[in-house]
């Protein structure tokens, strides 16, 4: 029987986390099933707060109001192509300005050296 990850029980623990060299300046992912990838390049001392943002993205998306395919990113109802000047850069929408705020990180910090 197929397993449907939107019914499956979230861990109380926190989202799983998945390391993978996901390749130059991208620290972390979120992942539609509630799981997140960390750069396995990331330096271990940083791992914790990269981790904290992450984890905003992931509430985002238990809470429904974050989702994305293939091509888009969706806030709340609204359509944001991913190829968007301020998607790609991840400084001025919604998802990120709670993120930051919400975790120790910054936008455009450079101390990460991915
Ligand atoms: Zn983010």
């Amino acid at each position: 029987m197929a397993f449907k990850l939107d019914n499956a029980p979230y861990n109380l623990e926190g989202p799983s986390v998945l390391f993978k060299d996901l390749g130059p300046g991208i620290l972390g992912e979120t992942n539609r099933s509630g799981t997140m990838t960390i750069n396995s390049k990331l330096d271990p001392k940083f791992v914790e707060e990269v981790c904290e943002h992450e984890e905003v993205h992931v509430d985002q998306i238990r809470r429904g109001d974050l989702t994305y395919d293939d091509g888009n990113i969706y806030w709340k109802g609204k359509k944001f192509n991913k190829n968007l000047r301020m998607v790609r850069e991840g400084k001025n929408t919604e998802w990120e300005k709670e993120a930051y705020a919400k975790s120790n990180t910054k936008h455009g910090e450079t101390k990460y050296n991915v």
